[in-house]
């Protein structure tokens, strides 16, 4: 038998290992921004069309190669940053690894003009496939200008992994927010399509912040800086009442390069305890500079993620430097919940959770019945130990009503499970039937001989979820047209992401039109929705869409759908009028799955008739 072991061609060897350093058009971004800087470039501007599929360009100000560097460059390991293996302790450019352009020399066509300035002529060259077609000299300026074309034209199978261009594009401007947050003394530029998206002139730190995320962030920032002789950290933390419900613009910046720690995430998030609501998210950009022998910035092909030789002090040093700077600017701790006062003042949320309240919680058979795992309406959340006290004041809607009152029901009976007949139906709507509301957030009402206890909120968002992925698919809501139209003046990757969803909106029933530049103006809205809260809503979603986890479950129109159902629902702690109830319980009846929020909670329970009678041991 012949032996069956031989070597990868150097083609598909590359063209593996690319894989690893270029997954999408960003990533080319990321490598050739990277390769400006470290060229020493104080001008860097982008150029993408099609989000970078068809071409990803950089022009820089650098210091150019000369013409056998430029033909290395694109070779395997070809860097001139570090030479022995010791020099990986002390990096202070970005790149190092070599593997930047020899990976998209693998996978796209690439052109690049370079000259250094003690050279006359420069250099053209022309790679495709990793193969050179064309390399002659030329006239051009000095510094380098790089253009990779094409992404995957000999590799189909990733190029269909390519995502919509609006989704491709959102990765480019992150991987351009990152480095241009970590250079703001250098020009930046992105060019889109033939339409300049940034703009950024040289400036502090804080100039590029708001020159990328937004005017209105100006007066939101708090300075920090703590300079030992271990580290030195310095930046901006957004106030804490300007902390947002999705998770905002968070950024670390270690000797410049931009990374990703979920540990030193929760360093911030630890100063900001108590200031903040625990579902929202502080805006932050800072800056950490360090001795590189402190770091390994070699574990991830990426290098977005770091080693630190002593995570714990980074850790306390970056909490204690952002609690200084919060105390020093005296910001004074805001409470928004976003609840109604009612609800504040429930006993799950405003007494002390006791040991007397706790044991007769755990005696009592419904709180049992409700957590039991075996049962139909086992709700997850409760499942957690009872010794852990943590899950009372955020879940007390899930875990329903004051716990004490609630034991003294006893049952002995195992909790229903569901059959086809408890599901709530149309026929159940008795028109002229009771109906209450009972602490703002359950509608009870009669069905059959028993009754369901609906949970409003859950049960509008299901309502409103169907309403619009009927619309999404038919005749587009009905609107109303604003007397007064709003306009909304974007930054520019916002800008760039509202565009891409005005036509699925315009189904929904917002009707959002490009004013020019970055402005957008809503002519309509849907007729059911507060129009006074159209613009909310939409940069509600724009934020949602810019943070929603990288989570992939989700398509766009889905994230959409339910960003706007939620956000539009009538929340707990809302009285309602006994119309208001009637119509939403008869919605949810119509619906094509009742049972189930969006999020699969149930919106309501169903009590019948002989459940009533086994709870108090008879058979009726
Ligand atoms: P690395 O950046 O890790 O060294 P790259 O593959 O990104 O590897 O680049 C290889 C080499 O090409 C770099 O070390 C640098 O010498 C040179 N190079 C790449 N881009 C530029 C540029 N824009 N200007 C000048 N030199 C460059
Ligand atoms: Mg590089």
């Amino acid at each position: 038998m012949s032996d069956i072991i031989h070597l990868l061609p150097d083609k598909i060897a590359n063209q593996i290992a690319a894989g690893e350093v270029i997954q999408r058009p960003a990533s080319a971004v990321k490598e050739m921004l990277e390769n400006a800087v470290d060229a020493g470039a104080d001008e860097v501007r982008l150029f993408v069309n099609d989000a970078g599929k068809s071409l990803v360009q950089v022009i820089d100000n650098g210091k150019g190669m000369s013409g056998t560097d430029a033909r290395m460059s694109f070779e395997r390991h070809a860097t001139s940053k570090i030479s022995r293996i010791d020099d990986l302790f002390q990096i202070r450019t970005m790149g190092f690894r070599g593997e930047a352009l020899a990976s998209i020399a693998a996978v796209a066509q690439v052109e690049m003009k370079t000259r250094r300035s003690e050279d006359e002529l420069g250099t053209f060259l022309e790679i495709e496939n990793s193969q050179v077609k064309r390399q002659e000299s030329c006239a051009c300026p000095v510094g380098t200008n790089i253009s990779m074309k094409n992404l995957f034209f000999n590799v189909p199978a990733r190029r269909n992994f390519l995502k919509s261009n609006a989704a491709e594009m959102r990765h480019i401007v992150d991987e351009f927010i990152h480095v241009a947050l970590a250079f703001p003394d250098i020009f930046f530029s992105l060019n889109s399509n033939g339409q300049e998206v940034f703009h950024l002139e040289k400036g502090s730190l804080k100039q590029r912040i708001v020159q990328l995320l937004g005017n209105s962030h100006a007066s939101k920032l708090v300075g920090v800086r703590e300079q030992t002789d271990y580290l030195n950290i310095e930046g901006f933390v957004g106030k804490p009442d300007s902390a947002k419900k999705t998770r905002g613009d968070q950024y670390f910046i270690v000797n410049n390069r931009y990374i990703r720690s979920a540990y030193l995430n929760h360093a911030v998030m630890n100063a900001f305890q108590d200031m903040i609501p625990a579902d929202s998210y502080p805006l932050y950009v800072l800056r950490i500079e360090i001795d590189p022998a402190q770091l390994d910035i070699n574990v991830h092909p990426t290098k977005q993620e770091i080693k630190f030789e002593d995570e714990k002090v980074v850790y306390a040093f970056v909490q204690a430097a952002v609690k200084h700077a919060l105390a020093q600017y005296s910001v004074t701790p805001t409470l928004d919940f976003d609840l109604d006062p009612g609800i504040q003042s429930l006993d799950a949320i405003s007494k002390p959770f006791n040991a007397e309240k706790q044991r007769t919680v755990q005696g009592g058979s419904l709180f049992r019945s409700f957590t039991d795992q075996h049962q139909a309406h086992f709700i997850e959340r409760s499942r957690r130990s009872l010794t852990d006290t943590s899950f009372l004041p955020d879940t007390p809607i899930t875990t329903g009503l004051d716990p004490v009152q609630e034991t003294q029901i006893p049952i002995s009976t195992e909790w229903p499970t569901r059959s086809a007949d408890d599901l709530l139906s149309p026929l159940d709507i008795n028109e002229h039937g009771w109906i209450v509301q009972l602490q703002q957030s359950f509608i009870l009402a009669p069905k059959n001989r028993g009754m369901v206890i609906v949970h409003q909120q859950i049960a509008h968002e299901r309502i409103l979820y169907e309403k619009m992925n009927d619309a999404l698919t038919g005749k587009p809501v009905a609107v109303q047209r604003s007397l007064f139209p709003t306009t909304l003046e974007l930054s520019p990757p916002d800008a760039i992401l509202l565009s891409s969803l005005i036509p699925d909106l315009f189904q929904l029933g917002y009707q959002v039109e490009v004013f020019g530049g970055n402005s957008f103006v809503i002519q309509g809205s849907p007729l059911d929705a507060d129009a006074v809260l159209a613009s909310r809503t939409i940069e509600n979603i724009l934020e949602q869409f810019k943070h929603f986890n990288p989570d992939l479950r989700f398509s766009g129109r889905e994230k959409l759908m339910r960003s706007l159902a939620r956000q539009r629902a009538v929340k707990t702690g809302k009285v309602l009028s006994e119309k208001e109830m009637r119509s939403l319980v008869g919605e949810l009846a119509l619906c094509k799955i009742t049972n189930l929020g969006i999020d699969g909670q149930p919106t309501y329970f169903n009590f019948k008739e002989e459940h009533f009678f086994k709870m108090f041991g008879s058979n009726g």
